[in-house]
């Protein structure tokens, strides 16, 4: 079972594998962006880990520590990745409901919601040079072995490494969404920030599953 205090921590994870990779993803988003990334993930994460670190856990549902990180996201952070988080956050929230605390396919659930989420706020398809590029194979990947009747475990190995490949991907694409497109091909050859950051979480998050 899966608690808020579980979730906490989790929180805490992304946040420091995050602000480990600020500058990375600032360069990253200073290539083909305007360079704010990395300090808006951080800005994000580190604002999501404090308020949800404040919630009592033997009070708040898992329910309530996703819409406190939505809201701390989004009230920190200015950038496109604010609201696309901020949604993520809500969506998995209102996956579980006012569940106490979650099963396994729960949380599968409120990870795939994340991703599901995203896209919907974003309006963004697969091959457009997005974080949706890391997000959706990633949420696919996970479903598709848990219908198949994998164990948690494997289902987060296998989105991480389908987040990194996705992430990957985005070198070869030019962009439809965001900043991005206005640089037609000129984005050629750079990863995008987005999935890059994206894939950091969702390896977090499988870290978080082998824990
Ligand atoms: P900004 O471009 O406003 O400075 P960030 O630097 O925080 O915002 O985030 C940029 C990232 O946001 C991009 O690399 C891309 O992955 C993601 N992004 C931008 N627009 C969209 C969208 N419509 N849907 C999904 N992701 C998007
Ligand atoms: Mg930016
Ligand atoms: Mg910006």
């Amino acid at each position: 079972m899966i608690t808020t205090k579980d979730l906490q921590h989790l929180f805490a994870l992304i946040a420091a594998d995050i602000a480990a990779h600020r500058d990375h993803l600032c360069e990253l988003d200073g290539a083909i962006g305007d360079g704010d990334h990395g300090l808006a993930m951080d800005a994000g994460c580190e604002a999501s880990v404090k308020a949800v670190a404040a919630l009592d856990p033997a009070q708040a549902t898992p329910a309530a520590a996703f819409n406190t990180a939505a809201k701390a996201f989004l009230n920190a952070v200015g950038a496109s990745s604010g609201p696309l988080y901020a949604t993520a956050f809500m969506r998995a929230g209102a996956a579980v409901k006012d569940r106490p605390d979650l099963s396994d396919e729960e949380f599968l659930r409120a990870f795939a919601a994340m991703a599901a989420g995203i896209q919907e706020r974003g309006k963004a398809e697969p091959g457009e040079k997005t974080m949706v590029d890391a997000w959706k194979p990633a949420a696919d990947a996970a479903l598709d072995a848990w219908a198949s009747g994998a164990s948690l475990l494997e289902c987060f190995d296998l989105a991480e490494r389908a987040a990194r490949q996705g992430c990957e991907a985005t070198r070869d694409m030019t962009a439809a969404k965001g900043r991005a497109s206005r640089l037609g091909e000129r984005v050629i050859g750079h990863i995008d920030p987005g999935a890059a950051s994206a894939a950091i979480i969702i390896a977090s998050i499988a870290k978080f599953v082998e824990q």
